[in-house]
Protein backbone atom coordinates (compact mmCIF):
# COMPACT_ATOMS: atom_id res chain seq x y z
CA UNK A 1 0.00 0.00 0.00
CA UNK A 2 0.97 3.66 -0.91
CA UNK A 3 -2.01 5.51 0.32
CA UNK A 4 -0.48 8.98 -0.43
CA UNK A 5 2.38 8.56 -2.95
CA UNK A 6 5.20 9.89 -0.26
CA UNK A 7 8.33 8.48 -1.22
CA UNK A 8 11.29 8.58 1.13
CA UNK A 9 13.89 11.45 0.27
CA UNK A 10 16.46 11.44 2.96
CA UNK A 11 18.07 9.76 5.77
CA UNK A 12 20.20 11.82 7.93
CA UNK A 13 22.49 10.39 10.72
CA UNK A 14 23.77 11.48 14.02
CA UNK A 15 26.32 9.77 16.64
CA UNK A 16 25.75 10.92 20.06
CA UNK A 17 27.45 10.12 23.16
CA UNK A 18 25.04 10.44 26.24
CA UNK A 19 26.12 10.67 29.67
CA UNK A 20 24.84 8.24 32.60
CA UNK A 21 23.67 9.57 35.81
CA UNK A 22 25.77 6.67 36.97
CA UNK A 23 28.71 4.69 35.92
CA UNK A 24 26.91 1.20 34.87
CA UNK A 25 28.70 -1.63 35.38
CA UNK A 26 27.72 -5.13 33.80
CA UNK A 27 30.26 -8.49 32.79
CA UNK A 28 31.85 -6.83 30.03
CA UNK A 29 32.73 -3.58 31.76
CA UNK A 30 31.81 -0.11 33.36
CA UNK A 31 30.18 2.39 31.17
CA UNK A 32 29.77 6.23 31.74
CA UNK A 33 27.87 7.08 28.52
CA UNK A 34 25.95 5.72 26.05
CA UNK A 35 27.46 5.95 22.47
CA UNK A 36 23.95 6.10 20.49
CA UNK A 37 23.08 7.44 17.15
CA UNK A 38 20.05 8.76 16.01
CA UNK A 39 18.29 8.41 12.31
CA UNK A 40 16.36 10.97 11.08
CA UNK A 41 13.94 10.02 7.74
CA UNK A 42 12.19 12.57 5.82
CA UNK A 43 9.32 12.04 3.32
CA UNK A 44 8.29 13.96 0.22
CA UNK A 45 4.96 15.33 2.06
CA UNK A 46 7.47 16.42 5.37
CA UNK A 47 6.70 13.41 7.04
CA UNK A 48 9.54 12.95 9.14
CA UNK A 49 10.24 9.03 11.34
CA UNK A 50 12.94 9.27 13.97
CA UNK A 51 14.89 6.31 14.62
CA UNK A 52 17.80 5.35 17.22
CA UNK A 53 20.76 2.34 16.73
CA UNK A 54 22.27 1.76 20.44
CA UNK A 55 24.83 -1.08 18.89
CA UNK A 56 27.17 -3.47 21.67
CA UNK A 57 30.05 -5.03 20.68
CA UNK A 58 29.60 -8.10 22.67
CA UNK A 59 25.36 -7.91 21.64
CA UNK A 60 24.49 -6.80 18.23
CA UNK A 61 28.60 -7.63 16.80
CA UNK A 62 28.45 -3.65 16.11
CA UNK A 63 30.63 0.01 17.38
CA UNK A 64 28.69 2.90 16.56
CA UNK A 65 31.19 3.78 13.64
CA UNK A 66 29.49 0.60 12.10
CA UNK A 67 26.18 1.57 12.73
CA UNK A 68 26.79 4.71 10.85
CA UNK A 69 28.57 3.90 8.05
CA UNK A 70 25.32 1.36 7.48
CA UNK A 71 23.15 3.86 7.76
CA UNK A 72 24.91 6.23 5.94
CA UNK A 73 25.57 3.97 2.86
CA UNK A 74 23.35 0.65 2.44
CA UNK A 75 20.49 1.29 4.68
CA UNK A 76 20.26 5.01 3.20
CA UNK A 77 20.39 3.25 -0.25
CA UNK A 78 17.58 0.87 0.75
CA UNK A 79 15.09 3.42 1.62
CA UNK A 80 15.54 5.99 -0.10
CA UNK A 81 13.03 6.88 -2.99
CA UNK A 82 11.18 4.54 -2.41
CA UNK A 83 7.11 4.35 -1.33
CA UNK A 84 7.11 5.75 2.47
CA UNK A 85 3.75 4.08 3.33
CA UNK A 86 4.87 -0.24 2.12
CA UNK A 87 6.53 -0.95 5.38
CA UNK A 88 6.74 -4.46 4.61
CA UNK A 89 8.14 -3.55 0.89
CA UNK A 90 10.55 -1.06 3.21
CA UNK A 91 11.53 -3.95 5.34
CA UNK A 92 12.41 -6.40 2.93
CA UNK A 93 14.48 -3.79 1.11
CA UNK A 94 16.49 -3.62 4.61
CA UNK A 95 16.98 -7.00 5.02
CA UNK A 96 18.24 -6.91 1.77
CA UNK A 97 20.60 -5.07 2.64
CA UNK A 98 21.28 -7.18 6.26
CA UNK A 99 24.86 -7.89 4.66
CA UNK A 100 26.68 -4.69 4.96
CA UNK A 101 24.37 -3.89 8.13
CA UNK A 102 24.25 -5.24 12.13
CA UNK A 103 20.60 -5.73 13.82
CA UNK A 104 20.83 -1.84 15.38
CA UNK A 105 21.80 0.42 12.18
CA UNK A 106 18.39 -1.82 10.52
CA UNK A 107 16.65 -1.39 13.95
CA UNK A 108 17.16 2.08 13.54
CA UNK A 109 16.19 2.78 9.93
CA UNK A 110 13.19 -0.11 10.84
CA UNK A 111 11.96 2.36 13.73
CA UNK A 112 12.20 5.46 11.69
CA UNK A 113 10.09 3.84 8.60
CA UNK A 114 7.26 2.99 11.46
CA UNK A 115 7.47 6.16 12.97
CA UNK A 116 7.02 8.25 9.77
CA UNK A 117 4.32 5.38 8.66
CA UNK A 118 1.92 5.93 11.90
CA UNK A 119 2.98 9.91 11.72
CA UNK A 120 1.31 9.87 8.53
CA UNK A 121 -1.70 8.64 10.02
CA UNK A 122 -2.01 10.52 12.50
CA UNK A 123 -1.72 7.47 15.28
CA UNK A 124 0.54 6.72 17.89
CA UNK A 125 2.98 3.59 17.29
CA UNK A 126 1.38 1.04 19.18
CA UNK A 127 -1.48 1.41 16.92
CA UNK A 128 -0.19 1.13 14.19
CA UNK A 129 2.13 -1.76 15.53
CA UNK A 130 -1.43 -3.44 16.55
CA UNK A 131 -3.11 -2.93 13.47
CA UNK A 132 -0.47 -4.72 11.56
CA UNK A 133 -0.14 -7.71 13.75
CA UNK A 134 -3.96 -7.85 13.58
CA UNK A 135 -4.11 -7.94 9.54
CA UNK A 136 -1.93 -10.81 10.47
CA UNK A 137 -3.54 -13.03 12.41
CA UNK A 138 -4.46 -11.49 15.63
CA UNK A 139 -3.73 -10.54 18.85
CA UNK A 140 -4.59 -8.19 21.67
CA UNK A 141 -6.49 -4.71 23.05
CA UNK A 142 -3.41 -2.01 23.11
CA UNK A 143 -2.88 -0.76 26.73
CA UNK A 144 -1.59 2.80 27.58
CA UNK A 145 0.20 2.01 30.55
CA UNK A 146 3.39 0.06 31.06
CA UNK A 147 5.12 -1.08 34.28
CA UNK A 148 8.51 -1.36 34.07
CA UNK A 149 11.68 -2.36 35.94
CA UNK A 150 14.89 -0.50 37.32
CA UNK A 151 18.22 -2.13 36.59
CA UNK A 152 21.05 -2.53 39.65
CA UNK A 153 24.55 -3.01 37.90
CA UNK A 154 26.88 -5.56 39.48
CA UNK A 155 28.71 -4.43 42.35
CA UNK A 156 29.28 -5.76 46.43
CA UNK A 157 26.13 -7.67 47.36
CA UNK A 158 25.46 -4.83 50.38
CA UNK A 159 26.41 -2.01 47.20
CA UNK A 160 23.36 -3.89 45.20
CA UNK A 161 20.82 -4.39 48.10
CA UNK A 162 21.09 -0.25 48.62
CA UNK A 163 20.68 0.54 45.06
CA UNK A 164 17.50 -2.22 45.22
CA UNK A 165 16.25 -0.91 48.39
CA UNK A 166 16.41 2.84 46.76
CA UNK A 167 14.40 2.31 43.69
CA UNK A 168 12.05 0.55 45.71
CA UNK A 169 11.44 3.58 47.61
CA UNK A 170 11.43 5.45 44.06
CA UNK A 171 8.25 3.46 44.02
CA UNK A 172 9.63 -0.16 41.81
CA UNK A 173 7.79 -3.45 42.46
CA UNK A 174 10.28 -5.10 40.19
CA UNK A 175 14.45 -4.89 40.62
CA UNK A 176 16.80 -6.11 37.57
CA UNK A 177 20.18 -7.42 39.15
CA UNK A 178 23.17 -7.90 36.94
CA UNK A 179 25.52 -10.41 37.94
CA UNK A 180 27.40 -13.54 36.22
CA UNK A 181 30.68 -13.37 38.02
CA UNK A 182 32.92 -16.57 35.84
CA UNK A 183 34.90 -16.92 39.09
CA UNK A 184 32.28 -16.94 42.02
CA UNK A 185 28.69 -18.01 41.05
CA UNK A 186 28.36 -18.35 44.98
CA UNK A 187 29.00 -14.89 45.04
CA UNK A 188 26.21 -14.45 42.92
CA UNK A 189 24.02 -15.82 44.70
CA UNK A 190 24.90 -13.50 47.81
CA UNK A 191 24.13 -10.65 45.74
CA UNK A 192 20.74 -11.80 45.28
CA UNK A 193 20.09 -13.04 48.39
CA UNK A 194 21.57 -10.29 50.60
CA UNK A 195 18.53 -7.64 48.27
CA UNK A 196 16.21 -10.23 48.87
CA UNK A 197 16.65 -9.57 53.01
CA UNK A 198 17.32 -5.99 51.90
CA UNK A 199 13.54 -5.26 49.61
CA UNK A 200 11.95 -7.74 51.30
CA UNK A 201 9.82 -10.83 50.28
CA UNK A 202 7.06 -8.79 47.89
CA UNK A 203 9.28 -6.71 45.49
CA UNK A 204 10.31 -8.71 42.32
CA UNK A 205 13.43 -9.67 41.49
CA UNK A 206 14.40 -10.25 37.79
CA UNK A 207 18.23 -12.22 37.46
CA UNK A 208 20.40 -11.38 34.47
CA UNK A 209 23.58 -13.03 34.38
CA UNK A 210 24.92 -12.30 30.72
CA UNK A 211 26.25 -15.08 29.68
CA UNK A 212 28.82 -15.05 33.21
CA UNK A 213 28.74 -18.54 34.56
CA UNK A 214 30.87 -20.61 32.29
CA UNK A 215 29.83 -24.32 32.39
CA UNK A 216 25.87 -25.07 32.58
CA UNK A 217 26.87 -27.51 35.67
CA UNK A 218 27.71 -24.25 37.36
CA UNK A 219 24.70 -22.62 36.47
CA UNK A 220 22.31 -25.53 37.71
CA UNK A 221 24.52 -25.47 40.66
CA UNK A 222 23.47 -21.27 41.14
CA UNK A 223 20.23 -21.59 40.16
CA UNK A 224 19.59 -24.11 42.35
CA UNK A 225 21.25 -22.11 45.31
CA UNK A 226 19.22 -18.66 44.07
CA UNK A 227 16.05 -20.65 44.11
CA UNK A 228 15.07 -19.95 47.50
CA UNK A 229 15.33 -16.55 46.98
CA UNK A 230 12.96 -16.79 44.98
CA UNK A 231 13.59 -14.74 41.47
CA UNK A 232 11.42 -14.04 39.10
CA UNK A 233 13.20 -15.50 36.85
CA UNK A 234 16.94 -16.20 35.31
CA UNK A 235 18.12 -14.66 32.21
CA UNK A 236 20.97 -15.98 30.07
CA UNK A 237 23.06 -18.05 32.66
CA UNK A 238 25.12 -19.04 29.92
CA UNK A 239 26.63 -18.82 26.49
CA UNK A 240 24.14 -17.69 24.03
CA UNK A 241 25.58 -20.59 21.39
CA UNK A 242 25.08 -23.08 24.70
CA UNK A 243 21.38 -24.29 24.16
CA UNK A 244 21.46 -27.75 25.00
CA UNK A 245 22.85 -25.88 28.54
CA UNK A 246 19.95 -23.56 28.92
CA UNK A 247 17.57 -26.92 28.24
CA UNK A 248 19.12 -28.70 31.25
CA UNK A 249 19.44 -25.91 33.75
CA UNK A 250 15.86 -25.90 32.89
CA UNK A 251 15.23 -29.27 33.41
CA UNK A 252 17.54 -29.46 36.52
CA UNK A 253 15.84 -26.44 38.64
CA UNK A 254 11.92 -26.52 36.74
CA UNK A 255 11.38 -23.94 39.84
CA UNK A 256 13.36 -21.24 38.30
CA UNK A 257 11.87 -19.73 34.68
CA UNK A 258 14.74 -19.17 32.49
CA UNK A 259 14.62 -16.73 29.75
CA UNK A 260 16.72 -16.32 26.94
CA UNK A 261 18.63 -12.95 25.66
CA UNK A 262 21.61 -13.22 24.20
CA UNK A 263 20.70 -16.42 22.25
CA UNK A 264 17.66 -15.12 20.46
CA UNK A 265 18.97 -12.57 17.39
CA UNK A 266 15.90 -13.63 15.00
CA UNK A 267 12.75 -15.56 14.82
CA UNK A 268 14.65 -18.82 13.71
CA UNK A 269 16.80 -18.88 16.70
CA UNK A 270 13.89 -18.79 19.07
CA UNK A 271 12.04 -21.75 16.93
CA UNK A 272 15.21 -23.75 18.10
CA UNK A 273 14.90 -22.59 21.80
CA UNK A 274 10.85 -23.64 21.76
CA UNK A 275 11.88 -26.98 19.89
CA UNK A 276 14.30 -28.04 22.15
CA UNK A 277 12.52 -26.44 25.39
CA UNK A 278 15.38 -24.48 26.36
CA UNK A 279 13.69 -21.50 28.13
CA UNK A 280 10.38 -20.33 29.62
CA UNK A 281 10.67 -16.79 28.63
CA UNK A 282 12.48 -14.65 25.75
CA UNK A 283 13.76 -11.18 25.73
CA UNK A 284 12.76 -9.51 22.62
CA UNK A 285 15.51 -6.63 21.96
CA UNK A 286 14.52 -4.56 19.37
CA UNK A 287 18.39 -3.99 18.46
CA UNK A 288 19.43 -7.27 18.65
CA UNK A 289 16.87 -8.62 16.28
CA UNK A 290 16.57 -6.01 14.15
CA UNK A 291 13.86 -3.76 14.14
CA UNK A 292 9.95 -4.01 14.94
CA UNK A 293 9.23 -6.32 12.10
CA UNK A 294 11.33 -8.83 12.99
CA UNK A 295 10.15 -8.19 16.86
CA UNK A 296 6.76 -8.83 15.66
CA UNK A 297 8.14 -11.79 13.85
CA UNK A 298 10.00 -13.36 16.64
CA UNK A 299 6.31 -12.39 19.09
CA UNK A 300 4.31 -14.91 16.85
CA UNK A 301 6.77 -17.96 17.57
CA UNK A 302 6.75 -16.53 21.09
CA UNK A 303 2.48 -16.74 20.99
CA UNK A 304 2.94 -19.68 19.22
CA UNK A 305 4.71 -21.50 21.64
CA UNK A 306 2.49 -20.74 24.81
CA UNK A 307 6.28 -18.79 26.04
CA UNK A 308 6.22 -15.53 27.24
CA UNK A 309 8.18 -12.66 26.41
CA UNK A 310 10.26 -9.38 28.05
CA UNK A 311 10.31 -5.77 25.47
CA UNK A 312 14.68 -5.66 26.30
CA UNK A 313 17.01 -2.53 25.99
CA UNK A 314 20.26 -2.16 25.23
CA UNK A 315 19.69 1.00 27.40
CA UNK A 316 18.32 3.30 24.72
CA UNK A 317 17.53 7.25 24.45
CA UNK A 318 14.27 8.35 24.11
CA UNK A 319 13.82 7.05 20.48
CA UNK A 320 14.49 4.04 20.78
CA UNK A 321 13.12 3.16 24.49
CA UNK A 322 9.34 4.70 23.03
CA UNK A 323 9.48 2.32 20.23
CA UNK A 324 10.76 -0.75 22.71
CA UNK A 325 7.41 0.60 24.86
CA UNK A 326 4.84 0.95 21.81
CA UNK A 327 5.79 -2.37 20.90
CA UNK A 328 5.06 -4.14 24.21
CA UNK A 329 2.07 -2.21 24.04
CA UNK A 330 0.86 -3.76 20.78
CA UNK A 331 2.30 -7.64 21.35
CA UNK A 332 0.40 -10.49 23.05
CA UNK A 333 3.64 -12.20 24.42
CA UNK A 334 4.42 -9.70 26.67
CA UNK A 335 4.78 -10.20 30.03
CA UNK A 336 7.85 -7.62 31.74
CA UNK A 337 9.09 -4.23 30.01
CA UNK A 338 12.15 -2.80 30.69
CA UNK A 339 12.92 0.72 28.92
CA UNK A 340 14.29 2.75 31.57
CA UNK A 341 17.06 4.22 29.39
CA UNK A 342 15.29 7.43 30.06
CA UNK A 343 15.56 7.16 33.71
CA UNK A 344 19.36 6.20 33.31
CA UNK A 345 20.63 9.11 31.09
CA UNK A 346 21.75 12.27 32.36
CA UNK A 347 21.81 13.36 28.57
CA UNK A 348 18.68 12.32 26.35
CA UNK A 349 17.87 13.92 22.51
CA UNK A 350 14.34 13.36 23.70
CA UNK A 351 11.84 13.89 26.86
CA UNK A 352 10.17 10.40 27.28
CA UNK A 353 11.43 10.34 31.15
CA UNK A 354 8.50 13.05 31.52
CA UNK A 355 6.22 9.90 30.83
CA UNK A 356 7.54 7.86 33.78
CA UNK A 357 5.87 7.83 37.41
CA UNK A 358 7.96 5.52 39.76
CA UNK A 359 7.30 2.22 38.11
CA UNK A 360 4.36 3.26 35.84
CA UNK A 361 4.78 4.83 32.09
CA UNK A 362 1.59 6.61 30.42
CA UNK A 363 3.07 6.28 26.92
CA UNK A 364 2.95 9.80 24.91
CA UNK A 365 -0.77 9.99 22.63
CA UNK A 366 0.84 11.96 20.47
CA UNK A 367 1.48 10.32 16.31
CA UNK A 368 4.21 7.84 16.08
CA UNK A 369 6.56 7.58 18.73
CA UNK A 370 5.28 10.54 20.28
CA UNK A 371 8.82 11.49 21.35
CA UNK A 372 10.81 14.41 18.92
CA UNK A 373 14.32 15.01 19.79
CA UNK A 374 14.85 18.79 20.78
CA UNK A 375 17.94 21.19 20.55
CA UNK A 376 20.83 21.01 20.53
CA UNK A 377 20.19 18.43 18.37
CA UNK A 378 19.89 20.21 15.14
CA UNK A 379 19.39 18.37 11.88
CA UNK A 380 19.04 19.95 8.41
MG1 LIG B 1 20.00 -9.56 29.38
Amino acid sequence: MNATGATITSVTVVPMRLRFHEPFAVTSGVRTHLETVLVRLTSSDGTVGWGEASPDEGVTGESPTACVEALDGVLAEAVVGRGADDVDALGSSIDDAAGGAGPAARAAVDIAVHDAAARRRGVPLWRFLEDRIVAGGGTRVGRDHLQVSRVVSMDDPEVMAARAATHVRAGFSTVKLKVGDPEDWRRDVERVAVVRAAVGPDVGIKVDVNQGWRTAEMAVAAVAAMAESRPLFVEQPVDRRDLAGLAEIRRQVPQVPIMADEAVGSAEDLGRIVALGAADIVNLKVMRLGGLRAAIAADAVAVAAGMRSQIGTMIESSIGSAAGLHLATALASVAFVEMGGPLMLAEDPGDLARCYRGETVTLPDGPGLGVTPRPPFRFS
